[in-house]
């Protein structure tokens, strides 16, 4: 995606909005987000922590990803992704956090998998993490920071530009610097996060990938109340980059029934 020019990326960009869902996203109401709020401030406070070790958890890890891939056909064939193979690593790290990367790889991390008890939970973050990939999100995000570098420099030119900048009297070369600065700033800012149609997008493959690998959907969604109960504590990069909460919730349940009516268990396309 990085061949395009950056004129013409820019402009898609701004006409159709840089990240887009490509499918039929859950449609939820203001009503519904406060009842899914009650759901989670009624469920049992705190958040408890498991204590199985390294070798359970690379064996439960190693399981869902097993499982998942030997249901998982159709859907890649559906998103054309090929070949239809992730790279799941368990990392015995203690942040809370899971994260798709490059084509095919998914990491999830020790200190997530502590408060995960089910393996139909494990499924759902290994399988929202799978979701990414199979909605095109991580080249989609590679875009953005594109775009925000680009748009950094262009900044940065004009100000620099308007001050009567000269590089050929640049000695220092600080003019050039704080453009390179500016395009690092505006390639974070970029990146920094999937949209929230791209999260939903996940979680939506998701509910589809789990209902293919026969997974309890029911149980597995237990997992996003999980999160939303950690969203006030300080740690998790997972929740910076993810959104947790009722909003979250609600749109699992109708994820869920959609697919528990879905013919040919492939979502619908937009
Ligand atoms: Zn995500």
């Amino acid at each position: 995606m990085r061949s395009h020019l950056p004129g013409v990326l820019l402009s898609a960009c701004l006409l159709a909005g840089c990240a887009g869902a490509d499918f039929r996203l859950p449609q939820i109401t203001a009503a519904e987000v406060d009842r899914a709020a009650l759901v989670i401030d009624g469920s049992k406070p705190g958040v408890a922590s498991n204590a199985r070790s390294d070798a359970e958890n690379r064996a439960l890890v190693s399981r869902v990803a097993n499982r998942l891939g030997d249901s998982i056909g159709p859907l890649c064939r559906q998103s054309e992704i090929e070949p239809c193979w992730f790279d799941i690593t368990y990392d015995a790290d203690d942040e809370v956090n899971a994260y798709a990367e490059g084509s095919n790889r998914i990491h999830i991390l020790r200190g997530l998998l502590r408060y995960l008890d089910s393996e139909d939970e494990v499924a759902a973050v290994v399988a929202h993490e799978i979701g990414h990939h199979l909605g095109d999100h991580i080249a989609e995000k590679q875009d953005n920071a594109a775009i925000g570098a680009l748009l950094g420099a262009l900044l940065m030119g004009a100000a620099l530009g308007a001050g009567g900048y000269d590089p050929a009297y640049d000695t220092s070369n600080s003019g050039q610097q704080a453009m390179e600065q500016s395009m690092r700033l505006g390639a974070q800012i970029g990146a920094i996060s999937y949209s929230k149609s791209q999260e939903r997008e996940a979680d939506l493959f998701a509910a589809y990938i789990l209902a293919r690998a026969e997974y309890d959907l029911d149980k597995a969604g237990h997992v996003w109340v999980v999160l939303a109960k950690m969203d006030d504590k300080t740690h998790a990069s997972l929740l910076d980059t993810h959104p947790a909460g009722p909003e979250r919730i609600v749109a699992w349940d109708k994820a869920v029934a959609e697919v528990k009516n879905s013919p040919d268990l492939l979502p619908d396309p937009d």
